[in-house]
């Protein structure tokens, strides 16, 4: 059953400092940036909470810059930012397409990249391009500002390690060498949720093995790098053997989108092809 707005209320900060007082002082408060997976909620009935801090208006969280070899992206980028951003296609084409194949231009134009990562959806499409180029997670509160590798920001399904009186403000992504690909299957191109999705880097100019980074989502309670997976290739492992190697870490469940197995299977041919450059 929908949810009624009569009970909830909405401060709108004209300012990151004060946004991070209105947190600080007068929280708990939901931020609500794009509001795309906040309306769904609401829609559903299943939103509880009842006071919200609107983000939306906090243009300095909108940034995409580069400094030397980092690349900054404000969390309040949109993906229609991402894909527009001469940046972002340069530097991490792989976070372009991915952006690409988020929702409708509709949804593009409203949802952004701190959404998505907040959010915390095992499906969200930008999260394995993040855990694959390395990302850090940039937090601030009225006190402080810490950086956390995007590795170990989520902590379990729908967990990270952001208290709440903190925003994402942005994501570090250092220079990312060699070739980048990322593959979403779903149900269809556009407006699907993913059955699987995968973002790889392959590095260049490695003698022996090959160093690889490999992050897969929706094939656990969080987006996942492979990390058996890519010790096996950089110690010399073929195509197949990296292949069996995921298939003993990965473990993907049954849902309303697909299944284990399916899942499975999807995987480790996305990872094939990769590392064959198909
Ligand atoms: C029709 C439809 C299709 C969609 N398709 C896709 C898809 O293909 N792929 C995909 O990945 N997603 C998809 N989504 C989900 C959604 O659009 C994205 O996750 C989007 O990026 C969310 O961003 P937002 O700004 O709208 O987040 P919001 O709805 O505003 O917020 C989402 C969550 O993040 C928190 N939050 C937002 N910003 C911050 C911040 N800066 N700091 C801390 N917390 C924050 C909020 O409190 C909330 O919990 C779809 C949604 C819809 C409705």
């Amino acid at each position: 059953m929908q949810s009624t707005f009569s009970n909830r209320s909405l401060l709108r900060p004209r300012s990151l400092p004060d946004a991070l007082a209105m947190l600080r002082d007068e929280g708990p408060l939901t931020p609500l940036a794009g509001c795309t997976d906040l309306y769904v909620a609401l829609n559903f009935g299943t939103l509880r909470d009842e006071r919200f801090l609107d983000l939306w208006r906090l243009e300095a969280l909108r940034t995409i810059e580069a400094r030397g070899d980092v690349l900054t992206i404000g969390a309040l980028a949109t993906h229609t930012d991402l894909i527009r951003s001469l940046l972002v296609r340069a530097r991490l084409p792989m976070l372009a397409a991915a952006a690409r194949e988020i929702g409708g231009v509709q949804i593009q134009n409203r949802g952004t990249i701190g959404g998505n990562v907040a959010n915390a959806s095992p499906a969200g499409d930008t999260l394995p391009v993040l855990a694959a180029a390395d990302a850090r997670v940039v937090l601030q509160s009225a006190r402080e500002t810490r950086r956390v590798p995007f590795t170990a920001f989520y902590t379990g399904y729908r967990q990270s390690v952001r208290r709440p009186d903190e925003l994402i403000v942005a994501f570090e992504i250092p220079r990312v060498r060699g070739r980048q690909r990322f593959r979403k299957v779903g149900t269809r191109a556009a407006q699907a949720i993913s059955k699987v999705v995968m973002a790889g880097v392959i590095e260049p100019n490695v003698r022996g093995g090959r160093r690889v980074r490999i992050a897969l989502g929706s094939v656990a309670p969080t987006v996942v790098r492979a990390e058996k997976t890519e010790a096996a290739l950089a110690a010399g492992a073929s195509i197949d053997a990296a292949q069996q190697t995921l298939l003993t870490e990965i473990a993907p469940i049954d849902d309303i989108r697909s299944d284990a197995e399916y899942r499975r299977r999807v995987a480790a041919n996305l990872l094939g092809r990769f590392l064959a450059g198909r």
